[in-house]
């Protein structure tokens, strides 16, 4: 048996269109070999659940890079020790939660720092500031463990930004638009613990991830096939030795690298 683990934006999902429809050959081949296809992101749970509702998906998710695994109730034929159950799902959780991030960020306003954050953009400031939907900025606004910053002021407000969140035992990274704050979790934990069950559930299974940026690294590293996927540009977004790379970018990649992983493994099902 093989499992994928994917990364989204920029991946499986082609930057701005968010379309997967080029990738649509390998996913229906994984469907086939009834291969799981886990998709591990720094999306929030919503916005991870909209996605899997457009491919049908219902295998396990990783959400806010790392931060908790969602595991379908039921999905492993045997019992084992979830952190808690929310729902449907039984989850395994190294985030830090929410409210509290929330209070760190108020912590930086109290030493005097502009920082802005999606709960105070609400709705609208984040659909205008990310160029969303009402409804995607919603689901973006659904956060359980981080929350992306704006920081006024340069790199010397960054870096006492950084002070403080480190002081209170989180992690600051800058993301491009936005800074993102959050606990010391990253995808790879999240997809080691994930690959346990996995390996209980079919001993031979080989994992196989995909990602395109340097957030995906602990991923990559985590897996037995690491694949990167190019930007647009074609530039790799991180250097990881014996990894292979994709031909082309975002999903029109992905579809080719996953139809050649399934051809050399030679597409067992279950
Ligand atoms: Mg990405």
């Amino acid at each position: 048996m093989i499992v994928i683990v994917t990364d989204l934006d920029g991946t499986l999902l082609a930057p701005r269109t968010c379309s997967f429809a080029p990738a649509r050959p390998a996913l229906e081949r994984l469907a086939r070999a009834g291969a799981p296809l886990v998709l591990c992101s720094i999306k929030t749970r919503a916005e991870v659940e909209a996605v899997r509702a457009a491919l049908g998906n219902r295998d396990p998710f990783i959400v806010e890079n790392g931060a908790a695994v969602f595991v379908p109730c039921g999905y492993f034929p045997f019992s084992w020790d979830a952190h808690r159950t929310e729902g449907e799902y039984d989850l395994l959780e190294w985030g830090v939660p929410y409210p509290q991030i929330r209070g760190v960020v108020a912590a930086m306003r109290a030493a005097g720092l502009a920082v802005t954050g999606f709960a105070d953009l609400g709705v609208a400031g984040v659909a205008h500031l990310c160029g969303f939907s009402e409804e995607e900025a919603w689901r973006a606004l659904q956060r359980g463990y981080g929350e992306p910053l704006v920081i006024d002021g340069g790199a010397a407000a960054e870096a006492r930004a950084q002070g403080v969140a480190a002081a209170w035992g989180l992690q600051l990274v800058g993301g491009g638009q936005f800074w993102h704050l959050a606990g010391p979790h990253d995808k790879g934990k999240a997809v080691r613990a994930l690959s346990r069950l996995f390996r209980r559930r079919w001993p031979g299974v080989r994992l196989a991830g995909l990602g395109d940026s340097e957030n995906d690294r602990a991923m990559l590293e985590a897996v037995d096939i690491p694949i990167l996927i190019p930007s647009a540009s074609g530039e790799i977004g991180l250097h990881l030795p014996h990894a292979r790379i994709a031909h082309a970018p975002g999903p029109a990649g992905w579809n080719q690298a996953v139809l050649e992983f399934l051809e050399e493994v030679g597409e067992q099902s279950r």
